[in-house]
């Protein structure tokens, strides 16, 4: 449902002054299948998730999916918007009602950003992944990078989530960082909740996974400026040490 965000093409309710003339998103997939697909998944119990970036695509697929809430119940099966950058408030009360997962990737900023400013202007891109509006509404988002669109480090995307720094395009969105600690979550024990995996991995404790990385610094403690030179010194994979520097 999302089309491209890197070129500002994605779906929207509204057409911004500065985006007027160029390109809008236009609907590829039709409504009446997103509907079927959905009820398809829910009715031989499979999680579903959508790709997302336009406040519209997001409206229109949490519609589907609350309308489809009365008859075969989603709430709390960990169904998610990828990439849901663009969120309203109304949105927002959807997914906290049915227990969506945002998937956000915030490295988006970081490299997608410059062109947002063009593409969007500097309102839109600020409002753009807003993480702490999230959290504050109750929802855990889970982190990612959307690798290869953006780079894979999950340490630059940290320093991203926290300073809502970017590679061209300054700082945005500066009121939606989020600290530290609610970012290491983000890419660990609220990732493992939206897979429904928190009782194996996302943390480290007994019983779980022996799947763990020792890294260069403690992100909880270091100047949040540096937390995109964090190097991992070694990975640890079901017990076996896969990765040493
Ligand atoms: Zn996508």
């Amino acid at each position: 449902m999302h089309a491209t965000t890197s070129t500002g093409v994605v779906w929207y309710r509204q057409v911004s002054a500065s985006n007027a003339g160029i390109i809008e998103g236009i609907q590829v997939t039709p409504l009446a299948k997103v509907k079927a697909v959905s009820a398809y998944a829910c009715d031989n119990c499979w999680r579903m998730s959508v790709h997302t970036v336009g406040d519209q695509a997001i409206r229109n697929v949490l519609d589907a999916w609350d309308t489809l809430n009365k008859k075969c119940p989603i709430a709390n099966k960990r169904w998610g918007l990828e990439h849901p950058d663009l969120p309203g408030s109304k949105d927002i009360a959807l997914m906290k009602k049915l227990g969506i997962i945002p998937y956000m990737q915030t490295s988006h900023n970081y490299t997608l950003g410059i062109g947002w400013l063009e593409y969007w202007g500097k309102d839109r891109a600020n409002k753009s992944i807003p993480n702490r509006t999230l959290i504050d509404a109750g929802l855990r988002p889970s982190g990612g990078t959307d690798a290869p669109v953006t780079p894979y480090n999950p340490f630059l995307a940290m320093w991203v989530d926290v300073t809502r720094g970017t590679a061209t395009a300054g700082v945005l969105g500066k009121d939606q960082a989020v600290t530290p600690l609610e970012s290491l979550r983000m890419h660990t024990i609220w990732a493992a909740r939206g897979l429904m995996m928190r009782d194996r991995i996302g943390s480290i404790e007994r019983g779980k996974y022996a799947d763990l990385a020792v890294i260069s610094d403690d992100v909880l403690a270091i100047d949040p400026a540096k937390l995109k030179d964090v190097r991992a010194e070694m990975t640890i994979l079901n017990g076996k040490v896969v990765y040493r520097c």
